[in-house]
Formats: structure tokens, sequence, C-alpha cells
């Protein structure tokens, strides 16, 4: 469960600040499949780097599974957030010269041993959908596969949340319909929590709820049906 209360952040200072977030109350339910919906401008990124512990808020609290996460020092927040957050960004940023394999586990290595990163990639990828190109190069492969391994590599350390800034921005119609069906399974198979922030109103019917922001603040909510 993550619990936002009256978050507010403000960029800069002085007569240049920008209030990008202006008060803004939200739980994410254990399981939920979130959309944060809203015009350019309105917030979006900002909640979800702020829920995801990637940016700190002016004001407000959060709480993730209980755990006051703004009370915790950098270095613990740091922790926190590479043992049980998972990202996938609009740009996949797989790095080149690293096969789909090794750009799936290497980066978790910091964590414990090859072996069982190794075989947990390779399991991760057979999700999404990729068994097939464990050993290619990511040049090897379409935008839209790159995006998956994306995913697999955001998932291999069993993030109780996943986070997504407009994951699909990038791709095509159709890898786009790709990536968000394996969101939907893995939301539903696996009961991975996803927050998602996307400015397509056709992603409505993927999730369990939509929040769209206006101007800093939650404009309304739906449940999708
Ligand atoms: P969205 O994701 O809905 O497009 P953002 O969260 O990116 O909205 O931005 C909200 C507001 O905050 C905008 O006015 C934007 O220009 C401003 N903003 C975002 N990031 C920064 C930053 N790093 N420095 C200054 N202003 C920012």
């Amino acid at each position: 469960m993550i619990v936002a209360r009256d978050l507010q952040r403000i960029y800069g200072q002085g007569t240049s600040s920008t209030h990008a977030l202006k008060g803004i109350n939200l739980e994410v339910r254990p399981g939920e499949f979130l959309a944060i919906m809203g015009r350019s401008g309105s917030g979006k990124s900002t909640l979800l780097h702020l829920l995801g512990l990637l940016d700190m808020p002016t004001s407000g609290a959060i709480h993730i599974e209980g755990t006051d996460v703004l009370k915790l020092s950098e270095k613990e927040r740091g922790r926190f957030r590479l043992e049980r957050l998972g990202y996938v960004f609009q740009e996949s940023s797989l790095l080149g010269e690293l096969t789909v394999l090794e750009n799936v586990y290497l980066p978790a290595l910091t964590f414990g041993q090859e072996n069982g990163y190794r075989k947990r990639a390779a399991e991760m990828l057979q999700i999404v959908g990729l068994e097939e190109r464990l050993t290619h190069y990511p040049d090897e492969v379409s935008v839209g596969e790159q995006q998956r391994v994306a995913i697999a590599r955001a998932l291999i350390n069993r993030p109780k949340t996943l986070f997504a800034d407009e994951p699909t921005a990038s791709l095509d119609v159709d890898s786009a319909r790709v990536v968000l069906e394996l969101f939907g399974k893995l939301n539903k198979d696996l009961g991975q929590t996803i927050v998602m922030v996307t400015h397509e109103p056709e992603d409505e019917k993927y999730v369990d709820r939509v929040v769209w922001l206006k101007d800093g603040l939650v404009e309304k909510e739906r449940l999708s049906s």
C-alpha cells in the first residue's frame, strides 16, 4: 500500500518557482493497476517521481508498505528504492554492449549471487515473451522488444510496485499494445502493483483506476468497470 498525503512540490525559488503539485492525496492499493493521466504540465511525472522516491516533496508525507519513507536517511531511502521499487521510462536505455540477458541481470548483481539473478532474468525474459532473444544485443531487437527487456530488468528484484512513466510514448501502436497487454498480464497473473503515467486515453481500458491531474491537483478519478 502506498499512501501519499498533501504532497506539494515546488521547483525553484522566488518569482521563477513552479508550484508543480499543490496538495495531492492518493492511495495505491496492493495489486492495483493505476494510471495517472492529465494534460502536459499537470504534474504527472512529478507525482510519479515522488511516489517512486526519485525526488523529494517540498512538503507532505509518503508511506510505502507502512514505512514513512521521507523519514529514512538518504542512504536507507536509496536502498528501499533499489530493493522494493521498479521503474520503466519512455526510453528503455539498455546498454548496447551487453546482451539482452546481461542487461536484465547485471544491474542487480550488487544485491547477490550471479547464478540466482541469471536464472531469474531468464525467467523474466520468458514472461515478457523474449526467451528467444537472450543472446541478442539491443540493436538486434525492435524498439518494442527493447522496452520489454527494460520491463524484465525492472522486475528482477520482485519489486512491490512497478512505476512506469509514459512507457509506450516512443513505440508504434502495435508495440504499445503489446507492452500494455504485458502490464495487464503482470498485474492479473502475478498481482504486480503498477503505477503508470500516460497521456493515451485508450490506455484506460487496461487499468483498474485512473486518476486525472489538473494544475497540480487531483481533478477526478474513475474506477474501470
Ligand atoms: P507532466 O508530467 O504532467 O507533463 P510535470 O510533472 O513534468 O508534468 O511538470 C509539472 C510542472 O512542473 C510543469 O510546469 C513543469 O514545467 C514543471 N517542472 C517539472 N520538472 C521541473 C524541474 N525539474 N524544474 C522546474 N520545473 C519543473
